[in-house]
C-alpha cells in the first residue's frame, strides 16, 4: 500500500498511520518525526529546523524534500509507504512525484482526513505524547492510566512545544494556505479520498479502510 494520509495537524494522521502501518506491514514517514528526532539528537538538520517548528512554520521545501528522497529509497519502502505529513506544499507534492516515478513506486491513494478547527484547537491543546514509544494520548478524550506515565511503555509524557494555543492557530493557517491545495491537486490526478475525522479512532481507521477498498471485517 503506498499511500499518502493528508490533514491539518491535530487530524489524527499519526495514529491511523501507525495502525496502518502495522496492518499493511509497510514504514510510516512522517517528516514531523524524523525532525523531531533530529532536534532532540542536536544534528545539523535538527538545528535548521528547530526555529521553524518552534514557530510552527514549514521547515523549508528544500530542506524536507532531500529528507523523503533518501528515506523513500530506503529498502523497507519496498513493502509500501505511508507518508505522514509530507507533501505540505505544491512544491513538495511535485517533488515526490518525480520520486517516486525514479522508484517506480507510483501512489495508491491519498485519504483527506477532514476535521472542523475548534475540534483540531480542543486536540492540539490537549495532546500528549511518549518520549519512549510516541503514543499518543489526550489529557480528557483519551488519557493515559496514570497522569504523565505512558500506559503501554511506562516512560513519560510530554507536551510537544509546539502544542501551545498560538503555535496551533499558526500552524492551522499555514495549514490553510500551503497545504489545502493539495486535496484539488490530487483529486484532479484521481487519487484522492475524503473521510470525516471526527469519532473513534476505531471508526476513522474504518473509514480509511473504505476508502482503500479494503472491507475490514474481513481477514
Ligand atoms: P507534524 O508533526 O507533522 O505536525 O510536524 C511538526 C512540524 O515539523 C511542522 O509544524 C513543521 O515545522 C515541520 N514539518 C513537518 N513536516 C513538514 C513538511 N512536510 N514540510 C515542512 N515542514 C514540515
Amino acid at each position: 500500500m503506498r499511500l499518502i494520509l493528508l490533514g491539518p495537524p491535530g487530524a489524527g494522521k499519526g495514529t491511523q498511520a501507525k495502525l496502518f502501518a502495522g496492518r499493511f506491514g509497510a514504514p510510516q514517514i512522517s517528516t514531523g518525526d524524523i525532525l523531531r528526532q533530529a532536534v532532540a539528537d542536536g544534528t545539523d538538520l535538527g538545528r535548521k529546523a528547530r526555529s521553524f517548528m518552534d514557530q510552527g512554520a514549514l521547515v523549508p521545501d528544500e530542506v524536507v524534500i532531500g529528507i523523503i528522497e533518501e528515506r523513500l529509497r530506503k529498502p523497507d519502502c519496498a513493502r509500501g509507504y505511508i507518508l505522514d505529513g509530507f507533501p505540505r506544499t505544491l512544491r513538495q507534492a511535485e517533488a515526490l512525484s518525480q520520486t517516486l516515478r525514479a522508484i517506480q513506486a507510483p501512489l495508491d491513494r491519498v485519504v483527506s482526513v477532514e476535521v472542523p478547527e475548534d475540534d483540531l484547537v480542543r486536540r492540539l491543546s490537549g495532546r500528549r505524547v511518549c518520549r519512549g514509544c510516541g503514543q499518543m494520548y489526550h489529557v480528557e478524550a483519551n488519557p493515559s492510566r496514570q497522569a504523565g506515565v505512558c500506559d503501554k511503555c511506562g516512560d513519560s509524557l510530554y507536551q510537544r512545544d509546539d502544542d501551545t494555543e498560538e503555535t496551533i492557530r499558526h500552524r492551522l493557517r499555514v495549514y490553510r494556505e500551503q497545504t489545502e491545495p493539495l486535496i484539488a491537486y490530487y483529486d484532479q490526478k484521481g487519487l484522492l479520498a475524503r473521510i470525516e475525522g471526527c469519532g473513534s479512532i476505531e471508526e476513522i481507521s474504518q473509514r480509511i479502510a473504505r476508502a482503500l477498498g479494503r472491507d475490514e471485517s474481513r481477514p
